[in-house]
């Protein structure tokens, strides 16, 4: 359950947190993509940028290959820190 004083971790570090949720919407686009099949689109499907930052809405194409090789985090449509 929550309420043992959890006001510590939300604040101090929300792109992190930003980070892993994004990091499960692309897990579940990961299991969709698996599940229609979609190989035949070479450029896979659109996985969200995990860069952290809650205004950011670009996508990135990845293989489903390329996107299990990427550790949380690292799915980036740009640069991070440029904007
Ligand atoms: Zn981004």
């Amino acid at each position: 359950m929550v309420g043992r004083g959890g006001e510590q971790t939300s604040l101090s570090e929300p792109a992190g947190m930003l980070v892993s949720i994004r990091r499960a919407v692309n897990d579940e686009v990961a299991n969709l993509a698996q599940e229609l099949g979609e190989q035949k689109d070479e450029d896979g499907p659109a996985f969200v940028c995990e860069c952290g930052n809650p205004s950011c809405r670009a996508t990135v194409r990845l293989t489903l290959i390329d996107y299990l090789a990427c550790p949380p985090g690292s799915v980036l449509a740009h640069r991070p820190g440029k904007r």
